[in-house]
């Protein structure tokens, strides 16, 4: 006999994330220098935090003794001023994922079952699975969600619909009249979930989804983090705007000091360093030329990015992926999402691009 007879059999069944490979990791095992290994394998911000956020965490390690603000006074003041919401129709998560398990804890379980779209963040499958929720998945259009169909897989035991916009791996985008069409279809009680990790970066219009929330929609929650735009990834900050009432449930499920104090301090201080995420998107958006350009050569066909990384058709993704592991590049293998003959690219410094996009085309020579 053995504890293990009562492990959980829902969390049981949950199939680990697989992140992007450490650089350290890499190194190791390829024995590089860390300082030559580049990492285009989790979207991160290749310029690093802002200036104005990298002094601010610099002040912020001598109080680091401290707990942090339960309630994120400044941070949630600043947010709620620049999304024109209440404070309290604001929650902050460690790391917007921590928000999807407040989501599951308050709005999954069985007989509550959840619509996502095929190809779609991997991180919603698993939190459905830990609360023991069926999934929907509903299949793409040329790896874009289809987001009438998902109205449409909306059943009478549907508790949540996640749509990530930009998504994460494809890439693709739901527009204004898209998302504005697949809410009136959706009923107010189906709570509704954008994930847009990739709004700062994003290369298009996004869809004003805030203002829906603004505008008192009941059932709408958006989903925001400064691990990606913001380059502050390392210390886990996400947040997310909804209806007062929505928030309060999920206040429940939040521990005291989920957010940290450091992190509290930098994401704060880097609202105010807007040039620097125009001068990340204007980085991004050469990111995505090159590597446009770079398909066009080698003849790979590629899924049209509104975000900060590219889905690649090389054909054998895991092959691709080890030989630039080989030369101190990590990228992402698609297999785990059912894509076994793409990689995603995150897109770096226009240097890290070049050496990528320089290392395709040996490999593929
Ligand atoms: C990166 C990412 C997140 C969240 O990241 P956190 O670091 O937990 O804030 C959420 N959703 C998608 C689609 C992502 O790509």
């Amino acid at each position: 006999m053995s504890v293990m007879k009562w492990m959980n059999p829902d969390v049981a069944q949950v199939k680990p994330y697989e992140p992007g490979r450490p650089i350290e990791e890499v190194a190791r095992e390829q024995g590089l220098d860390p300082a030559t290994i580049c990492k285009l394998a989790s979207n991160e911000n290749p310029l690093g935090p802002s200036r104005r956020a990298r002094q601010a965490i610099r002040r912020a390690a001598d109080e680091a003794h401290l707990y942090p603000d339960g309630y994120a006074y400044d941070l949630r003041k600043k947010l709620a001023d620049q999304h024109r919401v209440a404070p309290e129709q604001i929650i902050f998560g460690n790391g917007s994922n921590e928000i999807l398990e407040f989501l599951g804890h308050c709005f999954l379980g069985p007989g509550r079952s959840l619509v996502v779209s095929e190809y779609a963040f991997v991180v919603y499958r698993m939190v459905a699975r830990m609360f023991g929720s069926p999934v929907t998945e509903v299949k793409t259009l040329r790896h874009a969600h289809r987001l009438d169909a998902m109205a449409r897989a909306v059943g009478k035991d549907t508790s949540m619909v996640v749509v990530c916009n930009p998504n994460n791996p494809t890439g693709t985008m739901a527009g204004e009249t898209a998302v504005r069409r697949f809410l009136d279809r959706v009923p107010e009680d189906v709570l509704v979930v954008f994930d847009e990790a990739y709004a700062e970066v994003c290369l298009g219009r996004m869809p004003d989804t805030l203002g829906l929330v603004r505008a008192g929609r009941p059932n709408v929650i958006v989903l925001r983090t400064f691990s990606k735009a913001y380059g502050l990834a390392g210390l886990r900050i996400g947040y997310g705007i909804g209806p007062a009432p929505v928030i309060q449930a999920l206040e429940r499920a939040r521990q005291p000091f989920n957010v940290n104090r450091i992190g509290q301090i930098a994401a704060t201080a880097a609202l105010d360093d807007a040039a620097f995420i125009t001068r990340s998107r204007r980085l991004f958006r050469k990111g995505r030329a090159l590597f446009e350009k770079t398909c066009g050569e080698l003849g790979f066909e590629f899924v049209r990015t509104y975000a900060n990384f590219m889905l690649i058709k090389v054909g054998d993704g895991a092959g691709v992926t080890k030989e630039l592991t080989r030369r101190g590049i990590i990228v992402r293998p698609m297999g785990g999402y059912a894509l076994p003959e793409y990689i995603r690219i995150s897109f770096g410094t226009e240097a890290e691009n070049a050496r990528c996009a320089a290392a395709l085309k040996e490999i593929l020579a």
